[in-house]
């Protein structure tokens, strides 16, 4: 087969495949994208990209059967789920043995499925998890560039107060409140002065409609909006979508090839093809980044990658859970679907956790208050290939998601004995499951910064070959994670464009 060549090639189109993209083509360099997802940017029958969470159809998930939402069930009942045809839909949960994660698939990755919360961690934690990187410069210069890209803003505190849409955060913030703990407003992608007219009533509802884990028509500020718009601007980077590249390898002269799959949608390879170039960015993720390493340095195709590759993966310490509020203590019946507030304890150094005040809209009064907690799990585990099945497992342990578990249980038994309320057993499945331990939203590592790679992303045993996605940060970031996979991007290709491509 005829190999298509391009100097640089970028594998997935999420926060580091984003940023290395911009960058690559602001530089004047030919770069190709190659993303294993759509992209969505075509109206189906009903007149929308993507579907809403409360009638999933073949779009919210990634060729299933059937959806698997995060909350499987509400009193017991299997109300949420529903049956869907196959299809390269927006959502996709990745199953391990004790562990699935949820990813997003299409131009953009993550940021088409995500709440859009916009964290910058602590200046100490983040020294803590990157002690080779100077701080100074990522808070001085890479964090802002980040922020200013992603368009991060935050809600309006007088407005937050007032909106019955927020209600759900204020009665959750006043339970934290109540156990003498601090809660604390957490910026976002989402344009809140479109969500202010969302409620006013003089624009379609997007965020005030249920819209987010299977993707947003209106308001939030994705990445197609931001780093994707910017990067095809510069008239030097190409996508193509539905194609999943299978494997890497090294030709003779030095250069990478690449062996991708063509899918159609119904997920059937309609071709093979064979890329080969120079650079080779990889953004496919903490999952997508880190399994195609493991298989090129276990089947042989790229020997020489270190031992680190696979190790250090981590959930950022996830665990999903919901409390039963008092009678009086209304969520309301319509709910935000972007979470604008977080229960900040991760000073307390006997149990560090920071919990997202998480929405929960069913368009009913429920009386639930979710939460994501993010705990200091310090728990970890590693990919590696089974040469028998062909796959790449991961060898997280359900003992290994009890530690998230018992972190968050002992931060909100405090909330739950302050206020004289109980968790909801509802949830989670018909097993009256309180702590949702089997899923995470937040894949961190893999192909670890200063392991597996250098102190910017080259790995290891390798030249010209770049890590940019979350598989770089060591299995915990304290906060929502994606400020910080574009933050680390940046850097990276501000050194890289300097130190590697020099004609
Ligand atoms: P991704 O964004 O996952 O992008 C990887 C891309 O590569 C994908 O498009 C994938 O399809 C593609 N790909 C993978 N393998 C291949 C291959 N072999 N060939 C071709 N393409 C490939 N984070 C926050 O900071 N704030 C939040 O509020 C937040 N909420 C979340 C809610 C949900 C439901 C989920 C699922 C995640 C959430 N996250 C949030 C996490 C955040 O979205 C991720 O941390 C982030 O997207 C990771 O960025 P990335 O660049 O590492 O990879």
């Amino acid at each position: 087969d005829a190999v298509e060549t391009a100097p640089a090639i970028v594998v997935g189109s999420g926060y580091g495949g984003a940023v290395a993209a911009l960058r690559l083509g602001q530089a004047g360099i030919r770069t190709l994208v190659l993303e294993m997802g759509r992209l969505w940017n075509t109206a189906g029958g009903d007149d929308k990209v993507f579907c809403s969470t409360s009638a999933p159809d073949q779009r919210s998930m990634w060729f299933r059967t059937r959806t698997e939402a995060p909350l499987a069930a509400f009193l017991w009942l299997d109300v949420v789920n529903k049956d869907i045809s196959p299809y390269p839909g927006v959502l996709d949960r990745v199953h391990y043995d004790n562990m699935s994660v949820y990813v997003g698939r299409g131009v953009g990755g993550g940021s088409l499925v995500n709440g859009g919360m916009a964290v910058t961690p602590l200046k100490s934690y983040f020294t803590e998890q990157f002690p080779t990187v100077d701080a100074d410069e990522m808070y001085g210069t890479y964090y802002p560039r980040a922020r200013a890209m992603l368009g991060v803003n935050t809600i309006d505190p007088a407005w937050f107060e007032s909106t019955e849409w927020y209600r759900f955060a204020r009665t959750s913030r006043k339970a934290a409140g109540n156990a003498g703990l601090k809660t604390t407003f957490v910026p976002n992608v989402y344009d809140f002065g479109y969500m202010q007219q969302e409620a006013a009533g003089t624009a379609t509802k997007s965020a005030l409609a249920g819209e987010v884990i299977y993707g947003n028509n209106h308001g939030k500020r994705s990445l197609d909006k931001t780093y994707w718009a910017a990067a095809l601007g510069t008239g030097n980077v190409t996508i193509h979508t539905m194609e999943k590249v299978r494997s890497l390898s090294r030709a003779g002269d030095g250069s990478y090839v690449l062996t991708a799959d063509r899918i159609d949608d119904t997920g059937a390879v309609v071709e093979t093809k064979q890329y080969g170039c120079t650079y080779l960015f990889l953004g496919g993720g903490s999952l997508g980044t880190t399994e195609l390493l493991v298989r090129a340095r276990d089947i042989g195709t790229l020997p020489d990658l270190n031992a680190a590759v696979g190790a250090g993966w981590g959930t950022n310490g996830n665990t999903m859970l919901g409390r039963a509020n008092h009678i009086w203590d209304t969520v309301g019946a319509g709910e935000a679907t972007m979470p604008v507030m977080g229960i900040d304890d991760w000073a307390n150094t006997d149990n560090p956790v920071f919990a997202e005040i998480a929405p929960l809209p069913m368009g009913f009064e429920h009386w639930i208050s979710l939460y994501l907690a993010i705990t200091k799990n310090p728990e970890r585990a590693s990919f590696t290939y089974d040469s028998a099945s062909g796959k790449v497992k991961l060898d997280w342990s359900a003992a290994q998601s009890a530690v998230s578990v018992g972190m968050a249980k002992k931060l909100f038994d405090r909330i739950n004995l302050a206020n004289a309320t109980i968790y909801r057993y509802d949830l989670f499945g018909p097993t009256s499951k309180v702590f949702a331990d089997d899923f995470t939203y937040h894949p961190l590592g893999g192909c670890v910064l200063g392991r597996a790679t250098d102190d910017y992303g080259r790995v290891k045993g390798y030249d010209r070959l770049y890590v940019t996605d979350g598989s770089l940060v060591p299995g915990n970031i304290g906060v929502n994670p994606f400020v910080t996979i574009t933050a680390l991007a940046e850097r990276t290709m501000a050194r890289v464009l300097v130190e590697d491509t020099a004609p």
